[in-house]
């Protein structure tokens, strides 16, 4: 099966039923019509001369546009490159640069007009070539822009104009590619978040990311009769693979809230839709759950989602499930590099091990924990999750040798997550290999103290992490956003902590703040933090 392919079944199945909903953007479209659109964006690809395997990087906010370019680029045998839409001039340069992009899609619709100044600066030639004939010095292998709504720049071809390029022979030459795509052709390469340094390039294929979507919508039990709302980015697996791969594969509606994340309007379009599906990493769940205006919106449409991408703390999953009505909520567990998702919570798990791990392993997925040596260690105990099977990654694009480091011959993805499985197979993720503080030769984990704070009646949200010393080589540093009109002292903090846990887990530092460092899938990067505080240490 490929991409395309399971769009035409989507058609035959549920042609008159809703596909995609953006109530921003003005958009209802069926599954016939957006078959439609996906089709003749498709063959004006062709027209503009793209080659299968050719890649087309995608830079732009959530809109339909997004989706319908995710399909098209599918069907016309092209690779899908997933910008991130907050990269500016250099991370853009090095992301299209690195995979030898041929054609971009942009969206002038962006908050500011500074995109079009960034492309403009990366490609000088642009405002002066023939649309869809750029020779750019920088990127030599970058052909066209194309540009979502908006009047179109300069040197820029209308994406409703590329709609409208494909003639009789791009529609067959788009029929042949039906039939001899394969399901294991490299479809998407998607960045890795960020989280703990430069992000990495994942290649990823129909197979790979299809079944992905599928497995992860069949874990929540979607039909044709759900909808599921979407305020993570699509640029990112949990948008374009959990949400979008979902849809087609079962029915379900997409339902976009807006092009970034806004509690509002994401608690007004589940409200407006009736969504029976939510999804959120953990900071957007807090933010709907705090907002002022919660308790105003009729939620009961709700039935279940995901909350994933980053430790789920339980009391929010908690929640989620009775303020929210999300009875069958899912935690899920996966990362960009297998496609993503391999551990998921099963609807009908008991709620205590639905709040409280990643559930259990995926169908078709293989998991293994090794301890520093790669040995297998016994059941309950922690070490570095492995997974392998269908959905791991053809590798980081053009990087063997990292690819060489997470990949082993055998097929293995160490995924550098520690965690432990219990008898019964329920996971939990304990933290980052990365994270992981060693304080006086002892190996501290951040999570498990985050979760002990998160119980303190004033503070709404902490993180934990490491901070060089001299003395023990690291020690421990809280960052805490205390609850609206609440006071907390650091040794309020460290007052709570006295006698409920180890005096070595209780932080040395206790620090205050607004809000933490972000990547823009809504991931906190505890390395900001660190650099922040050592250099403030000196
Ligand atoms: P980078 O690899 O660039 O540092 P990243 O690992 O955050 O960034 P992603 O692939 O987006 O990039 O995220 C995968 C990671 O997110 C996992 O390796 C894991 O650490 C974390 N994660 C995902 N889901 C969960 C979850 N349910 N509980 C805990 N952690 C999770
Ligand atoms: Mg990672």
């Amino acid at each position: 099966e490929t991409i395309g392919r399971s769009l035409d079944h989507a058609r035959a199945r549920w042609g008159e039923r809703e596909a995609l909903v953006s109530p921003s953007h003005h958009v209802r479209w069926t599954w016939n019509e957006f078959a439609d659109r996906v089709e003749a964006l498709a063959a004006g690809l062709l027209a503009l001369g793209l080659q299968r395997g050719e890649r087309i990087g995608i830079w732009s906010l959530n809109r339909p546009e997004w989706t319908l370019t995710q399909f098209a680029a599918a069907k016309a045998g092209l690779i899908l490159v997933t910008i991130n839409p907050a990269y500016r001039l250099s991370e853009l340069e090095f992301a299209l640069g690195k995979v030898g992009c041929a054609a971009i899609v942009t969206a002038t619709a962006f908050k500011t007009s500074a995109y079009m100044e960034m492309l403009n600066t990366l490609l000088p030639e642009l405002a002066s070539s023939e649309p869809g004939h750029l020779r750019s010095a920088r990127l030599p292998q970058l052909r066209a822009v194309i540009q979502i709504g908006g009047p179109a720049a300069p040197g820029t071809i209308p994406f409703d104009t590329v709609s409208q390029m494909g003639g009789d022979r791009h529609r067959e030459q788009l029929a042949a590619l039906g039939e001899s795509l394969q399901f294991d052709d490299p479809v998407n390469i998607q960045f890795t978040s960020g989280t703990t340094g430069s992000p990495k390039g994942v290649t990823l294929t129909h197979h790979n990311i299809l079944n992905n979507g599928y497995f992860t919508g069949r874990a929540m039990r979607l039909t044709e009769q759900d909808s599921i709302c979407i305020p993570v980015p699509l640029y990112h697996c949990f948008g374009m693979v959990m949400g979008n791969l979902a849809s087609v594969t079962l029915g379900t509606t997409m339902v976009y809230p807006g092009e970034g994340f806004d509690p509002l309007a994401t608690l007004t379009t589940v409200a407006q839709e009736k969504c029976t599906t939510l999804y959120g990493v953990p900071t957007m769940f807090i933010a709907e759950l705090d907002h002022p205006d919660f308790a105003r919106f009729d939620l009961s449409s709700l039935r279940t989602g995901i909350m994933a991408g980053a430790p789920c703390p339980i009391e929010v999953m908690k929640r989620v499930n009775t303020e929210m009505n999300m009875r069958e909520v899912t935690i899920a567990y996966g990362m960009t590099e297998t496609s993503p998702v391999s551990f998921q919570s099963a609807t009908d798990d008991p709620l205590e091990r639905r709040v409280s791990t990643v559930g259990r392993i995926h169908p078709h997925v293989e998991v293994k924990v090794v301890d520093l040596d790669g040995r297998v260690v016994p059941r309950g105990e922690r070490g570095e999750l492995c997974t392998r099977g269908y959905s791991i990654m053809l590798g980081y694009w053009d990087e063997k040798e990292k690819t060489g480091d997470v990949l082993d011959t055998n097929g293995w993805m160490h995924t550098g997550d520690l965690a432990v499985i219990d008898d019964e197979g329920y996971c939990n993720i304990v933290g980052r290999i990365k994270d992981m503080v060693i304080r006086g030769g002892e190996n501290l984990y951040p999570r498990e103290i985050e979760e002990f704070l998160y119980r303190h009646p004033k503070i709404q949200d902490v993180q934990i992490f490491g901070v060089a010393d001299e003395r023990y080589g690291e020690e421990l540093c809280a960052w805490v956003r205390i609850r609206q009109g609440e006071t907390l002292t650091a040794d309020e903090v460290r007052a709570f902590c006295q006698g409920q846990i180890a005096h070595n887990k209780i932080p040395r530092y206790v620090e205050f703040v607004d809000e933490f460092p972000m990547t823009v899938t809504g991931k906190i990067q505890k390395f900001v933090m660190r650099d922040a505080v050592e250099q403030r240490l000196g």
